[in-house]
């Protein structure tokens, strides 16, 4: 085991509501434990936004913790939500809003199999794949419109790279309730992701990514894909393949393996990517990232469950990757490997009796953190 330097890294803690607070104590021992082993430290500051907070003070997420934030090298959140929040006030006012301030263009989902894990599969061993999807633009840009009879709007979208304005006029003959959702690609937001993309396929051996489009249908946005998604592969020496979303999904539910890096834009990306999660570990296994130049944050992809908060029988196995996932962001690369080699090791070695209850173990949250910090320490 070697010792970097001694760094001191402060990470922001977004524990929010329901099991987000007990799976975050998890990721947190567990990266205090790898801090330890190889030779780092880590600075904690905790941020209180969530639904309890805003049901308690009005506040959503205000801008000043925002350049707060900014003195973090990464955040680590658990999940933000409650029935007594409409939907939609807490995703855009801190999800998209922390997400567009600090331009993370890239969500990361990476889908494994785990030992022990029972998949849906007959022949799902093996799945090693990582979905890049675009987190700015495609169909979540925020620009909907909905009308009785006519849509005159004007448009002012601004963003940290780019800004888009102008109006938009539309009616519909005969009169009657419609609706229409603008969907944005750009040709900086295409290239960077793409970049993005083949880097990640050098760091992980592979020659191609693979493209979810769907130009046949979708021919102005998708199209814009391909070409630039063409031209950066090509200067970048990965190969492209592309491949129509709906096929995509089809030939992953009958056999994904063969697959590795899946490029997506915004909506095909949240889509394909909960696909895999089910033909994998579930939600207490799938970690995610999101990532930019700036300011990256890492969350599991569930969300608060707020049926189990603090029982004891939410699984933290998802909230311990993502902070594996926070790790290797932060360069530290073995201590990154060694969390999630501790956690395949917990799942292959441990008696079910010892797994998260979720995966049918009578563990609960806390030991299971233990047990993943336990082997990190071992090793
Ligand atoms: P959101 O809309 O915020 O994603 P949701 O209500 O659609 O949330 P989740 O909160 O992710 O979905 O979870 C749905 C159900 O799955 C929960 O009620 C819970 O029973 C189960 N679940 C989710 N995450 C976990 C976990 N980490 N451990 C155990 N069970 C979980």
């Amino acid at each position: 085991m070697t010792h970097d330097a001694k760094m001191t890294y402060r990470i922001g803690l977004l524990p929010g509501d329901g099991i987000g607070k007990d799976v975050i104590t998890e990721a947190r021992k567990v990266v205090e434990t790898a801090a330890s082993s190889f030779g780092f430290s880590v600075e904690w500051r905790e941020f209180p936004y969530g639904a309890e907070h805003y049901l308690n003070t009005g506040e959503i997420l205000p801008d000043e913790a925002l350049e707060e934030m900014q003195q973090c090298c990464a955040l680590l959140q658990g999940a933000i939500g409650d029935p007594r929040v409409p939907p939609g006030v807490l995703e855009r006012g801190i999800l998209l809003k922390t997400r567009f301030y600090f331009d993370q263009y890239v969500n990361l989902r990476p889908a494994l199999t785990y030992p022990n894990v029972p998949t849906p599969l007959k022949r799902g061993e093996g799945i090693d794949i990582v979905v890049v999807r675009e987190n700015t633009e495609d169909l979540y840009v925020g620009l909907g419109f909905l009308s009785n009879e006519e849509i005159e709007a004007t448009v002012d979208m601004k963003r940290p790279s780019y800004t888009l304005k102008g109006a938009l006029s539309l009616k519909v003959d005969p009169s009657m309730k419609f609706a229409a959702q603008l969907a944005l690609a750009t040709e900086m937001g295409v290239r960077r992701i793409t970049r993005y993309a083949c880097n990640l396929a050098r760091r992980r051996k592979a020659s191609e990514i693979v493209l979810a489009t769907k130009s046949n249908a979708v021919k102005e946005l998708y199209g814009l894909w391909e070409e630039i998604a063409k031209e950066e592969t090509s200067k970048e020496g990965i190969s492209l393949k592309l491949v129509n979303v709906d096929a995509l999904c089809y030939q992953l539910a009958r056999d994904p393996s063969g697959y590795g890096v899946i490029l997506c834009p915004n909506l095909f990306g949240d889509i394909v990517s909960d696909l895999l999660a089910g033909l994998t570990g579930g939600l207490g296994l799938s970690p995610s990232a999101n990532i930019g130049d700036g300011l990256s944050m890492f969350e599991p992809v569930h969300g608060s469950a707020p049926d189990i908060a603090g029982t004891g029988r939410a699984n933290p196995l998802a909230a311990i990757l993502s902070a594996s996932l926070m790790l290797e962001h932060l360069t530290q690369v073995e201590a990154s490997e060694a969390v999630k080699n501790a956690v395949l090791e917990y799942l292959r070695a441990f008696p079910r009796q010892r797994h998260p209850m979720e995966l049918g173990g009578e563990a609960t949250t806390s030991e299971v953190g233990d047990s993943v910090a336990s082997i990190i320490q071992r090793m």
